[in-house]
């Protein structure tokens, strides 16, 4: 059949499901994209609610380094991005202080990482490299950035692939885009319009009948879709759990392969100040102070907080990941304010009513309960290399699987990663002469 008369199914349009569609269509497909939620970019979406003077990042915030497909589509929106400055701050056992990095005796953990010869989780190799009490500092940093950065668990999350990543990771290149990540993506979709892509929103697909060059998707409000491939780009959170899609015949290796990837939990706060407050901290009496503060690191309950430094604004975010975050996913907002607030009356040294009194507005993000998302993104597990490698084969060259969970290299958890294994799928997918 030829490219022109073969109907591709997109399931998702997130960075991944839109990327693809823009791809695919420029190849000459007949593209529909069916997407459950009323909007594109799924985990990367920008809103403004009222209250707020600037639009805040709900989902994905950064660009975390010069990364080549994130820029140039950048570029080509004609956007701008923001280079994200500032120092660290951090408050260990009630003590201030301010320094590069946040993960301790850097080089020695290197020098061991460097000479793991196999694979084992970052638990069992902090067991095994560092158990003296002498590395307790080194052990905490080490797990806080691991679940707070990765939002992994150490138990189960690969050393070779963190090795990998803080090699690779070009710490001081971080930017933002200006407006947002949602920008990006409505330029996409304007693209995806212009090839003809057709986009269904607020449809959840539950099931997919499939045979050779025949797919049949069904969707919650019991529409059909009818295709010749089809490609599913939703978070492996969501693939993981038990009401996801049915398949028809089964996929059950697949469905293994799923279940072997890592996804990791992120609740995130958004809080903005009718000032900013921790300006007027001075520590070091250097009449600097706080004012060029970038990010905190703490001990707090809620233990990370950005600033949006250089840009002049008032807004704190808050981010709390990994097994934090999942073992209270079902906490209710108040009470998750509550723990904002205290955690930011320790950190900046203020009454918790002197925070509170401070709060223009707030919106607090739970990814986990988002039953399209049900988390935050994937990280990379011992097991996830061989498993990635099972998911990306095609089923019988009708179904694919893609999303930042399926890209192989080391900007795992990214938009990055979304758009790279959108862009790879479409260029792979194959259609009989
Ligand atoms: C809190 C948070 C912070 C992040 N920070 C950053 C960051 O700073 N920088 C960065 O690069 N990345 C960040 N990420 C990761 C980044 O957002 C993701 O890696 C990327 O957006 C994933 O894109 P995707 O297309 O693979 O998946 P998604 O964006 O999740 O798209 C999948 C789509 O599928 C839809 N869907 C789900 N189920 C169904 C169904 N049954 N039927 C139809 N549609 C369905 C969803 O609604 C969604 O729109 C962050 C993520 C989170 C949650």
């Amino acid at each position: 059949m030829a490219i022109g008369k073969t109907r591709v199914i997109v399931i998702g349009a997130g960075a991944t499901g839109i990327i693809c569609a823009r791809e695919l269509s420029n190849r000459g497909f007949l593209v529909t994209v069916l997407e459950a939620k009323d909007y594109v970019g799924g985990r990367a979406h920008s809103i403004h609610p009222e209250s707020f003077s600037h639009p805040i990042e709900t989902g994905a915030e950064f660009i975390h380094g010069d990364l080549p497909i994130t820029k140039s589509l950048v570029r080509e929106a004609g956007l701008s991005i923001i280079k994200v400055e500032g120092q660290s701050w951090h408050r260990y056992n009630g003590k201030l202080s301010t320094s590069q990095y946040f993960i301790e005796e850097w080089d020695l953990l290197m020098e061991k990482l460097q000479a793991l010869e196999q694979d084992i989780s970052i638990g069992e190799f902090l067991k095994k490299e560092f158990s003296d009490s002498r590395f307790d500092a080194l052990r905490r940093s080490v797990v806080s950035f691991v679940e707070g950065y990765d939002a992994a668990s150490v138990s189960n999350a690969s050393a070779f692939a963190l090795r990998e990543e803080w090699l690779n990771e070009d710490f001081d290149a971080q930017y933002r885009i200006e407006g947002g990540y949602s920008k990006l993506m409505n330029y996409i979709k304007t693209e995806c319009d212009k090839n003809g892509v057709r986009f269904s929103f607020s449809e959840e697909v539950t099931n997919i009948q499939w045979d050779v060059n025949k797919v049949l998707v069904r969707t919650k409000a019991g529409k059909f879709y009818e295709s010749e491939k089809v490609i599913i780009t939703i978070p492996i959170g969501v693939l993981q759990s038990e009401n996801t899609i049915l398949f028809k015949p089964e996929i059950k290796d697949r469905f293994e392969a799923i279940h072997k990837l890592g996804y990791g939990s992120v609740v995130k706060f958004l809080i903005e100040f009718k000032e900013k407050f921790w300006e007027t901290l001075d520590p070091l009496n250097d009449g600097i102070g706080l004012k060029k503060m970038g990010f905190f690191f703490s001990d707090a309950s809620i233990p990370t907080w950005w600033t949006q430094y250089p840009t002049d604004s008032t807004l704190l975010t808050g981010w709390l990941a990994g097994p934090s975050a999942e073992a209270n996913k079902h906490k209710r907002e108040e009470a998750r304010l509550t723990e904002a607030v205290k955690a930011l009356a320790y950190i900046f040294g203020f009454s918790e009513d002197q925070i509170r009194s401070k709060i223009k507005a707030w919106r607090i993000i739970n990814w986990t309960e988002d039953v399209y998302s049900k988390g935050a993104y994937t990280y990379p597990t011992v097991e996830a290399p061989q498993a990635r490698k099972q998911l990306i084969l095609p089923v019988k060259d009708v179904i694919y699987f893609a999303g930042e969970g399926l890209y192989e290299g080391p900007e795992g958890g990214t938009v990055e990663a979304a758009f790279r294994s959108g862009l790879k799928t479409a260029s792979e997918l194959k259609v009989e002469s």
